[in-house]
């Protein structure tokens, strides 16, 4: 099996490597496009039902919304145009007739749902609305990184509608504590919660909140927004209520989203220069149980102890056992370590003399010699371990990757040598924004709530600034 490059050598050849030698995902004939392979796709899969459950139990149910929307319906909201109008693909020709009118693909869905929620919605007893959908998006983009950046991408969108701005706010928090929880909790991955600057929002928002994490190589990269979106879509598609008190007014709406873009966080957060390394829960295989089998000789008994071990498992553990005679057992060790699969388990002849197994962690390689009666309890207790170590490693490193600096001199050298988020005074002003990022390619990443106020703008020099993260981003 060839090598996967070093991260060490080249980051980015690390991360094409992985995905695709894990078979995670490949190429497609159109440029831009990617297929997600199984392995990525049952990963894709954790998440979702994972994601799906936290939507359901607070509240909101799945619709499903067309992939082409009427032009006209895009250019109803100004700022929404002017954002997705750059990257959109659009269809018009139907069979061998232009069409009257152009199709876009949906770029995003708030135009379509909007110009359905004005029939819905006519009474405060129709909100709120609270939907969701799984859907593809494409967003035209030639420069592909797989799961990152793809012209075409799987994700969810939530749209949801309410009779005052306090609950839309109360909506758009909300969903992004959830994702929040999902990327601590089932991603391992830590991240930092706020809103963004007015320059990076989502088109068509009044306030977008985000999640951001830092991956190994000092870059940030945004995981999850959701958006309070007041009652911009509402004017654009004339959707109005009737209160309690029998007055018309306008809806409230917010919008939110995570994509298969958190699949190359997950990859980039975790992974080693052995390959994918995977959080158990999102793991569609948590522990592997390879025989060791050998070549002409009867290899039942050992066969059977696979089985064994694997039975007591049920469907609490997802387990798999690799009984394959076609390869050695090193190349089953190599493969599923690329992988990611979290704990392998090995079971020789001189292990069934003892009555043991080899138990081997993914993420440390340690080898326990285990008592196969102990397996059982011992594997599902090392499976919430590694779990809960992932999310350590990775909350030590964005806490040492979150720097500070004072001066626009010390800021540039920190983001130079350094990386990861750095907290540097900034005034707020648009203007200072962009003479960062045109001269550091470093960007705001989010405004923390409670932002530490501190002296001057790093700069104009002028105050009272807010000491807020700049990163490097994917
Ligand atoms: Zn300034």
């Amino acid at each position: 099996m060839a090598k996967i490059t070093k991260r060490s050598e080249d980051y980015s050849q690390w991360y094409i490597d992985i995905v695709t030698r894990a078979e995670m995902a490949d190429y497609a004939p159109v440029k831009g496009c990617m297929v997600i392979r199984p392995w990525g796709y049952a990963i894709w899969e954790r998440m979702q039902r994972a994601l799906d459950d936290m939507f359901k139990a607070t509240g909101h149910s799945n619709a499903y919304f067309p992939l082409l929307i009427p032009m006209s319906f895009l250019q109803k909201e100004a700022e929404h145009v002017k954002g997705f109008a750059p990257e959109c693909a659009v269809v018009t020709r139907g069979g061998d007739k232009e069409l009257e009118e152009p199709l876009v693909i949906r770029p995003t869905s708030e135009t379509i749902i909007w110009a359905m929620y004005k029939k819905w919605i006519q009474s405060w007893r129709d909100l709120p609305l609270l939907y969701n959908q799984w859907a593809n998006v494409v967003r035209w983009e030639m420069r592909t990184r797989l799961f990152l950046r793809t012209a075409e991408f799987l994700w969810q969108e939530g749209h949801t509608a309410h009779a005052t701005a306090d609950e839309a706010v109360q909506e758009a928090e909300r969903m992004i504590g959830i994702y929040r929880t999902f990327a601590e909790q089932w991603m391992a991955m830590p991240v930092l919660v706020g809103s963004k600057s007015d320059a990076e929002k989502f088109a068509g928002a009044l306030t977008t909140y985000t999640i951001e994490a830092l991956m190994q190589d000092g870059k940030a990269l945004q995981a999850g927004t959701s958006h309070y979106l007041g009652q911009n879509f509402a004017k654009a598609f004339d959707v109005q209520f009737q209160s309690r008190e029998g007055q018309l007014q306008y809806v409230y709406a917010t919008s939110w989203g995570v994509s298969t873009r958190l699949v190359g966080a997950l990859v980039m957060s975790h992974s080693d220069d052995a390959g994918l390394v995977l959080p158990p829960k999102l793991a569609p295989i948590e522990v592997v149980i390879v025989p060791i089998l050998k070549a002409g000789v009867d290899n039942a008994a050992i066969l059977t102890a696979a089985s064994r071990v694997a039975e007591p498992f049920g469907d609490a553990v997802r387990v798999k056992v690799d009984d394959r005679d076609n390869v050695s057992p090193g190349w089953k060790f190599n493969e599923w370590e690329l992988k990611g699969v979290p704990v392998r388990i090995e079971i020789g002849p001189k292990d069934l003399e003892k009555g043991q197994v080899v138990v081997v962690r993914r993420d440390t390689g340690q080898k326990t010699p285990t008592p196969e009666g102990e397996v059982p309890v011992r594997v599902p207790a090392l499976l919430a371990e590694i779990q809960e170590a992932l999310f350590t490693r990775a909350k030590q490193r964005l806490d040492e990757g979150c720097r500070a600096a004072d001066t626009y001199e010390a800021f540039r050298r920190t983001m130079d040598e350094q990386g990861g988020f750095v907290y540097a005074p900034w005034c707020g002003s648009a203007e200072c924004e962009a003479k960062v990022s045109e001269e550091t390619k470093a960007t705001i990443r989010l405004v923390p709530e409670q932002a530490e106020g501190c002296g001057a703008c790093m700069v104009c020099g002028k105050g009272p600034a807010k000491r807020v993260p700049f990163a490097r981003s994917y």
